[in-house]
């Protein structure tokens, strides 16, 4: 998932900005400049474009560059609109204020036409509609899609499911946890006007097997009693992860997260058992395995403000797991199974780095996140789930607000990527509710509960890194 990892990114250049400003470099040649990624969520003024709470102020003397895949194209400022994926080189001149020398803006994210495919993430109510060529609604992939009399539909139950036993195809009449691809043009109300759609089956069983058919067992370290989360290769214990004491906790997550779980879960070709620990972890993350584990780290529920928030981040995960993100990425970016042995690990110690560790068995992800499309499209099945479940959907941008800030003023961190940044999801998510959900009325939505609370006090104060 990652919230965590790369996040450091878009803020440690403010801090440099401001020390260096200070010291009365700003200006010299010398100073290296700062980047700035994201999605444009407002235009303030007519010099002024958003990022979350940055404001980038333009001048004449910006220089602003459309680029595609032909190459690069002069913009004007009034060209600049939000949504567009835009990077920004120039200098912070204040916390939160930025004065952008060259903007270039992701042509490509600004396509009409929207493709994807994804695994139905709930049960289609027009099913029967779709299938016989009327004007129908679909949500997939977090979309909503219009199906009228010009939708090309490919939508076949029989043909989808062909090969299939009867307890491959769950109970026979679910289509949730089928894949269906797609192709529309967005419109002003937020809905995709589908030009195709065609339903396919679930993803094989296989895909959501963990790598090296680990098995992730709850245990009792024999020496101390700790709990602990044990991985093991057959009878081999490969490595641990200490849980956190408190039953409580534990029980209020899995709690959240069980009513999260998604209809789709029903639909997969191999039984999903989605399983949710409080890992003693003080970095602001959470994981999920191929196989429906969830991993929350302490440092996360530290840094979270609410249930909706915690909502979003479950329903994030269990998109990553539904989706079948890590045979996705497999498939995609290496073309062949990684990670053929686990080296260099003392089979009794804990494991201390949660990313070292995926990235032995092959998933880093896991922790460090997926490719950008796979997040997207993780945010907008979360934003989805969240909506249907009666949360406030803002708070997903909320919780990227959150770790923008405070490892913004971190100046001991070297870390400075082009990696995706909260900014960067954060900044989308808000997109991406004013885009699909034009007439959001979100004010009545739950955020928070009495038992968030109560997790909170029996949590206490936990170290966050
Ligand atoms: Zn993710």
């Amino acid at each position: 998932m990652a919230f965590a990892p790369f996040v450091r990114s878009s803020r440690i250049c403010l801090a440099l900005a401001c020390s260096i400003a200070l010291a009365g470099f700003r200006g010299n040649a010398a100073v290296s400049k700062m980047k700035l990624s994201g999605y444009l969520t407002a235009r303030a003024d007519a010099n002024t474009v958003m990022i979350l709470d940055d404001r980038l102020e333009l001048t004449a003397a910006s220089k602003i560059i459309g680029k595609d895949d032909s190459g690069e194209h002069p913009l004007e400022l009034a060209d600049l609109a939000p949504g567009m994926l835009i990077e920004a080189e120039g200098q912070w001149v204040d916390r939160h204020r930025f004065f952008p020398e060259r903007l270039t803006v992701d042509l490509r994210q600004n396509e009409r036409k929207i493709h994807g495919s994804a695994y139905l993430q709930e049960e289609p109510q027009d099913a029967s509609k779709i299938a016989s060529g009327e004007a129908s609604l679909l949500k997939v992939d977090g979309y909503w899609l219009a199906l009228d009399s010009r939708t090309k539909r490919a939508w076949n139950v029989s043909k989808a499911s062909a090969g299939m036993t009867a307890r491959d195809s769950g109970a026979g009449t679910l289509l949730a946890g089928y894949r269906v691809k797609y192709s529309g043009s967005p419109g002003a109300d937020g809905r995709l006007a589908a030009e195709e759609v065609e339903l396919g089956p679930p993803a094989a069983a296989d895909d959501y097997k963990m790598p090296h058919n680990l098995d992730i067992v709850r245990a009792k370290d024999p020496q101390t009693g700790t709990e602990v989360l044990e991985f093991r290769e057959g009878k081999k214990l490969q490595g641990r992860m200490k849980l956190l004491a408190e039953r409580t906790v534990q029980e209020y997550v899995s709690h959240l997260g069980d009513s999260l779980i998604p209809e789709g879960a029903k639909g997969t070709r191999r039984p999903i058992e989605f399983r949710f620990f409080v890992v003693e972890d003080p970095e602001i993350n959470a994981a999920s395995l191929p196989d429906g584990t969830l991993l929350i780290n302490t440092g996360l529920l530290g840094a979270i403000e609410n249930e909706a928030q915690l909502a979003f981040i479950l329903s994030h995960e269990m998109a990553h797991v539904l989706q079948v993100h890590y045979r996705r990425e497999v498939e995609e970016t290496r073309g062949s199974r990684v990670g053929l042995t686990i080296a260099g690990l003392a089979a009794s110690a804990f494991i201390g780095n949660a990313g070292m560790f995926m990235a032995q068995i092959g998933i880093a992800s896991a922790v460090n996140g997926h490719q950008r499309e796979l997040e997207n499209q993780a945010d907008r099945l979360a934003l989805q789930n969240v909506i249907e479940h009666g949360y406030d959907p803002r708070e997903a941008p909320n919780f990227s607000r959150i770790i923008v800030n405070r490892y913004g003023n971190r100046t001991t961190s070297k870390l400075w990527s082009n990696h995706d940044s909260s900014l960067i999801r954060g900044s989308f998510l808000t997109v991406q509710l004013m885009r699909e959900y034009p007439d959001g009325h979100w004010d009545g939505a739950m955020k928070n509960t009495p038992s968030f609370q109560a997790m909170k006090d029996d949590l206490g104060p936990v170290k966050i890194m």
